[in-house]
């Protein structure tokens, strides 16, 4: 059976809460082989890290301050984050929990740019970290592209690595986070819409060695599902839809994602 994985998937939100054991299984029974699930404020990192508790191994976490939570009191915020990774994470199987990445973090100028100061200080603050424990960035970045170019730029050097999750931009967009070295695009549900650009965008610029596979769940799910929760399981309509659009099978793009993933994300 062909394996791959979900590298992007809020499976500690409540919309899980009725059901989380099932949608695991059938995300394993579709053959999803990991799922990355990332925090995205202080009291999430904390849901996130027991969730993959419960499943060592098969759920990894990441930290982070997303930048639609930075408020006022960010640096109150990201002190304590900073805490719970720099603590060690104590009881058996502490390795299999502990961060592979530094998310999600970024820039979102959509819906309000009331704390945009704030959210440039956060997000570069967090880029600091991924140079400093060498953890690749899992970045959100939404109506804000050059500001986030900016700032990758001043540690384009040093940087680890990471993923531009949720990429939905076009040629140009594309060429230009992929001139940062060891980073890929995520792409999710997005990919199978039907007005969607990607499937022409995408295999025009961007080499399958450079793309890994998300669901952003709850949230994206991909036809034929759209508007339903999205879940770990429906990843798979976003691989089918990726070989399609490259012209290759099923199991090149699992094999070469799953590559991709284990490139990025070295603690794995
Ligand atoms: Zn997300």
């Amino acid at each position: 059976m062909i394996q791959y994985i979900d590298t992007h998937c809020h499976l500690d939100g409540e919309e899980f809460a009725e059901d989380r054991e099932q949608a695991i299984a059938r995300a394993k029974e579709a053959g999803v082989a990991q799922v990355f699930v990332p925090a995205i404020d202080l009291k999430s990192c904390q849901t996130v890290l027991d969730m993959c508790r419960q499943y060592p191994g098969y759920c990894q976490s990441m930290l982070g301050l997303h930048p639609e939570e930075v408020r006022a009191d960010w640096r109150e915020q990201l002190a304590e984050i900073r805490q719970v990774f720099s603590a060690p994470i104590g009881g058996r199987g502490a390795d299999e929990i502990s961060p592979i990445a530094i998310g999600e973090v970024g820039l979102d100028f959509y819906w309000s740019r009331e704390f945009e100061q704030e959210q440039l200080f956060a997000f570069e603050e967090q880029v600091r970290w991924s140079v400093e424990t060498r953890l690749p960035l899992m970045i959100h970045c939404r109506k804000a592209q050059n500001e986030l170019v900016t700032i990758l730029k001043r540690y384009a050097q040093d940087l680890p690595g990471g993923v531009f999750h949720c990429f939905t931009g076009n040629e140009i967009e594309a060429r230009e986070l992929l001139q940062f070295d060891g980073f890929v695009l995520g792409i999710g549900g997005v990919l199978t819409f039907k007005k969607s650009h990607l499937p022409e965008v995408l295999p025009a610029v961007v080499p399958l060695e450079r793309i890994v596979l998300e669901t952003d769940a709850p949230y994206m799910a991909p036809v034929p599902h759209r508007g339903q929760r999205n879940e770990p399981a429906f990843v798979f309509q976003v691989l089918q839809r990726l070989a399609e659009a490259y012209g290759v099978t099923d199991d090149d793009v699992a094999r070469i994602t799953t590559a991709n993933v284990h490139r990025v994300f070295k603690k794995l």
